[in-house]
């Protein structure tokens, strides 16, 4: 695949003419840092090259003593020894030539093995930030299309380069010796066919231009409407025969730009055929001329050499005055992808981090500010203690900061200002690992991988028994739902485990956390997707361990945090008010008003729901 998935022949796209990389020593070093390790293997592949660009030379040189030794001068011998040597030689040039192109695949190929793997694990250190503010197709891109472009570099465009260069060199020194007068006259004839093949390749590439817009919107389209999500829109509107139309329309555009394409490629190939035919006999006449009329010693066998060594100039001239546009386009590939290496982790491990051998899972939040963009900060001086096997919970209205408030706790996010401290210490000199292996968060958006209920459990402790699974289970209360399943466990969860329902999904994350069995659980909105009934086994599940450990509850469901001790009010990323909820209902503030117009919304439901469905908020 060509860097960023369009190659075209030898014209830059507008885009790609503003944003041409700058080309600096640092960056050319840079890309042969990653040819560092095989230079043995790439002195392989350059003598390799050389010698097979060398040797598909030869039999046109050949060529010449089969015509004037060999036919000419009537003699058999010299005959047959020519054609077997060139034969030979073609022979060990094509061999030759695949050696070189295993040599080159295998460093292509550990190369960006090599990138594909430093990539990856860099992209891993990569905080949450950069996941939510970068486009995920942009970084699927660089680690996919971009890294295999570098392949496309090594096997194509540096091969091409060196082979090139050597094949018309050689082949120029070669039409000299053989005879200058006609060698002059074959470099006059080369700019006959290159004009021509640029002009119609020219063509080529716009509509090629074309047709990529195209085949991206026939994507776009497809991407969107035969989506999970897209599909439940486009039926749940009626939408399917407009989504069709639309499609067929775009479809046919396809087709048309595809059929011209294909015929300016059958123009391309014409100029090409023509001027290949006429190149020579170009040489035949004028060769003829200088033979006939001035210089006797110019034999039908030079003037054949030369015709041949003419018709191995075509593509290596050709190819080198493409090679410029590889050559930037492979640049921005090397500059993009580089620009990902030096993005500086934001959230690393401090130098000589903290690695406690035990948790308790104490959190304490002193003077916190946060935000995400400068312009408008989320939370505001939030300070507050959990103490060890306390419950905390946090109640407040949609986009008070509840979640981002507890994303700080595991360092998804770092504080702006203040600081977090787990069980004492500031959670930026504490080893990452560590912390994170001693928080489960139950989150409100369930993420299941596509595999099986089994699986994803034991993500979170992957020599866990089935005792242990099934234990877990049962205290999340989804172990009825997977023992009725014809393949229990080993149930296929689907893309995102969308064959689950929201609450099966939530019940097995909540089995996922109970197997983690960190020192600090923190549920945020866990049981929001669940019944009522389902909601209070869950409620069941979670209270023996919310009694025994740490704790923090983000619940818009009052039932859920009754027994906490103590309740944080967030409005506008402030804790407005805080206490149990003996405390704070009688207080008159915000909890009460919530409560109270919660409790005569859910008159009918005890105990009332401070969850505001669906839009709705404290
Ligand atoms: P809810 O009850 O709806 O889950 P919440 O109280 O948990 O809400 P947060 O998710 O913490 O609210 O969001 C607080 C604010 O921060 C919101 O206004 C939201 O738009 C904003 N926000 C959240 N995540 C990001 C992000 N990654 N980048 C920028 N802004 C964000």
């Amino acid at each position: 695949m060509p860097p960023g998935g369009r190659l075209g022949p030898g014209y830059l796209t507008d885009e790609e003419k503003q944003n041409k990389p700058k080309v600096t020593k640092k960056l050319i070093s840079r890309i042969f840092s990653y040819l560092k390790p095989y230079k043995l293997q790439l002195v392989f592949v350059l003598g390799a090259i050389l010698c097979s660009s060398v040797l598909t030379l030869l039999p046109s040189v050949l060529t010449g003593k089969i015509i004037d030794e060999g036919l000419i001068a009537q003699n058999m011998k010299a005959l047959i020894f020519y054609i077997v040597l060139s034969f030979g030689v073609t022979l060990l040039a094509n061999l030759i030539g695949i050696l070189e192109s295993y040599l080159n695949t295998w460093i292509a190929q550990h190369i960006t093995f090599d990138m594909r793997n430093s990539m990856y694990s860099h992209l891993q250190k990569m905080s949450m930030r950069f996941f939510t503010s970068n486009n995920q197709g942009d970084i699927i891109t660089r680690m996919t299309s971009d890294i295999s472009g570098v392949q496309q570099i090594i096997t194509s465009t540096l091969t091409s380069i060196i082979s090139n260069t050597v094949t018309l060199t050689v082949a120029l020194v070669l039409m000299f010796s053989e005879n200058w007068k006609l060698a002059l006259v074959g470099i006059a004839v080369v700019p006959l066919f290159v004009i021509p093949t640029r002009s119609a390749g020219k063509r080529r590439w716009s509509i090629t231009k074309d047709s990529q817009a195209c085949s991206d919107e026939i994507n776009g389209i497809l991407n969107e409407t035969l989506s999970v999500s897209g599909q439940l829109l486009v039926k749940q509107f009626g939408m399917e025969k407009r989504e069709y139309d639309n499609y067929k329309s775009i479809n046919k555009k396809m087709i048309g730009l595809n059929i011209k394409e294909s015929m300016a490629g059958r123009w391309f190939r014409m100029a090409l055929g023509t001027f290949t035919n006429i190149g020579p006999m170009l040489i035949y006449l004028v060769g003829g001329i200088i033979m006939m009329r001035f210089d006797k010693t110019i034999t039908v066998g030079q003037i054949s050499v030369l015709v041949a060594l003419l018709g191995k100039m075509y593509m290596p001239v050709n190819q080198l005055l493409n090679i410029q546009v590889d050559w930037i386009r492979s640049m921005a590939m090397f500059t993009r992808i580089f620009d990902y290496y030096d993005m500086k982790p934001e959230i690393e491990n401090a130098e000589n981090a903290i690695c406690p051998d035990s948790a308790v899972g104490e959190v304490e939040f002193r003077n916190v500010r946060f935000y995400y963009e400068p312009d408008r900060e989320i939370l505001h001086d939030v300070s507050f203690t959990l103490t060890k096997g306390k419950c905390i919970a946090i109640v407040g209205p949609s986009g008070s900061g509840k979640s981002t408030l507890i994303n700080l706790i595991p360092r998804l996010y770092d504080v702006i200002d203040g600081s977090v401290l787990f069980d004492g210490k500031d959670v930026r000199s504490l080893d990452l690992g560590f912390l994170r292996d001693n928080i489960g968060i139950v989150s409100q958006e369930t993420y299941l991988f596509n595999g099986t209920i089994r699986d994803n459990l034991l993500y979170a402790k992957p020599d866990a028994t089935e005792e242990e699974l099934i234990e877990a289970c049962k205290r999340a209360n989804i172990y009825d739902f997977i023992e009725n399943q014809d393949t229990g466990l080993d149930t296929v969860v689907g893309n995102r485990g969308l064959k689950l329902s929201g609450g099966e999904k939530q019940r097995i994350s909540i089995a996922r956390i109970l197997l983690k069995d960190p020192a600090l659980m923190i549920f945020d909105e866990a049981t929001s997707a669940l019944d009522s009934i389902s909601e209070q086994k869950i409620q069941d599940a979670i209270e023996p361990l919310i009694a025994t450990r740490s704790s923090i509850l983000i619940a818009h469901r009052l039932s859920t945090i009754l027994n906490a001790d103590e309740i944080l009010v967030i409005k506008d990323g402030e804790i407005a008010e805080h206490g149990t909820h003996q405390e704070l209902v009688g207080a008159g503030g915000v909890y009460t008003q919530l409560y109270e117009t919660q409790f005569s919304k859910a008159a009918d439901t005890t105990p009332p729901n401070l969850g505001y469905s669906e839009g709705e908020s404290i």
